[in-house]
């Protein structure tokens, strides 16, 4: 990768292609003739960083073979797994270019729309990013479960995260230089996108169904993911608790005035046994829910102080590793 971001020396803007990759040696070799078919196009000078999410299948071997035959695409290998948006982060720290395009390695994100994304880069936006108009090959309970997260982010994040979009986007050289200021380890992409602001534009696109290979996110890491999404951009659920919490006072306060004027109109014949299981029960449910709640903030909070970096690279590949923080 050259250096600063400058236009390149022939006039033309520089492009950088992100692609994580983890264990995706079987859609490496659909990847490259499509994504080369759909750079040729472009009026810029294209490299193509790919991000190695420590792959422990054939991926480092198909990687090396297809950078020995193409000397504008650069790797970068990470010490281990980190997870998609570690990978991404490194993508950006180690892209210099006066663009970037995001794109996952299963031909998902049809590569041919980059050419809109760079159409209005150079019409003066800073984030492109693609919106899926239909989710081809996933199933009817994926789909749901999207759309609702989609839009319960929307209702309590205070940032304006779009909705059905991805990480397939392109950013302008302030908008990279922006996000890499954003060093929380707790990295909720799309939320950090939409944090940034500045000149976004919405692309429509079909979203295909994955080339090759299985995908990599099961229904317990999306869980994890949602729950990600929702502490980093809202306090909304820590209000909920205070107000779950004020409610069941009120209703305890209420039944305690009852059972006062009760026993002064009538005596006290003891019994009451359900009634006071029940209750006993209902608060300290209440109460751990309460408890979870503040946990999940709390556990977030240990993590970010322990301040340790967001990914370790391992071995690149025509990119100087950089001080990652
Ligand atoms: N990926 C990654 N690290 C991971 C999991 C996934 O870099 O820990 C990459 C993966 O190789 C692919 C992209 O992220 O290029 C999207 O993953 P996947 O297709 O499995 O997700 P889905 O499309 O099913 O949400
Ligand atoms: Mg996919």
């Amino acid at each position: 990768m050259s250096s600063d971001s400058a236009p390149a020396h022939d006039g033309q803007h520089r492009l950088c292609i992100i692609v994580p990759v983890f264990n995706e040696a079987a859609v490496l070799p659909l990847l490259m003739p499509r994504l080369d078919a759909a750079l040729a196009t472009l009026d810029a000078d294209v490299r193509v960083l790919f991000v190695d999410d420590g792959s422990t299948d054939a991926t480092p071997h198909e990687l090396a073979r297809i950078a020995n035959n193409d000397a504008r695409i650069a790797v970068i290998r990470l010490a281990r797994n980190f997870g998609k948006e570690a990978a991404m982060t490194a993508g950006l720290d180690h892209a210099e270019a006066d663009a970037v395009v995001i794109i996952d390695a299963d031909l998902q994100d049809p590569p041919e729309v980059i050419a809109t994304f760079w159409q209005h880069f150079k019409q003066g936006a800073d984030i492109v990013y693609g919106v899926r108009s239909s989710r081809a090959g996933e199933s009817w309970l994926k789909r749901l479960t999207a759309a609702t997260f989609y839009r319960l982010i929307d209702r309590m994040s205070d940032t304006p995260i779009p909705r059905d979009t991805g990480d397939f986007r392109l950013m302008s050289r302030r908008a990279v230089d922006a996000l890499k200021q954003l060093r929380e380890r707790h990295r909720f992409m799309k939320g950090l996108f939409g944090w940034i602001g500045f000149r976004q534009v919405a692309v429509h696109y079909e979203r295909a169904p994955r080339a090759a290979g299985a995908s990599k996110f099961n229904f317990w890491k999306l869980w994890n993911f949602a729950l990600e999404g929702i502490t980093s951009f809202s306090t909304v659920p820590l209000r909920i608790a205070t107000y779950l919490g004020l409610l069941t006072a009120l209703v305890a306060f209420v039944y305690g005035g009852i059972i006062i004027a009760k026993t002064l109109m009538y005596g006290e014949p003891v019994r009451g046994y359900p009634s006071l299981m029940s209750v006993v029960l209902f608060l300290g449910g209440v109460q751990l829910v309460a408890l979870g709640i503040i946990g999940e903030y709390l556990g977030r909070m240990y993590g970010e102080t322990k301040r340790r970096p967001l990914y370790l690279i391992g071995e690149t590949l025509r990119v100087a590793p950089r001080d990652d923080r």
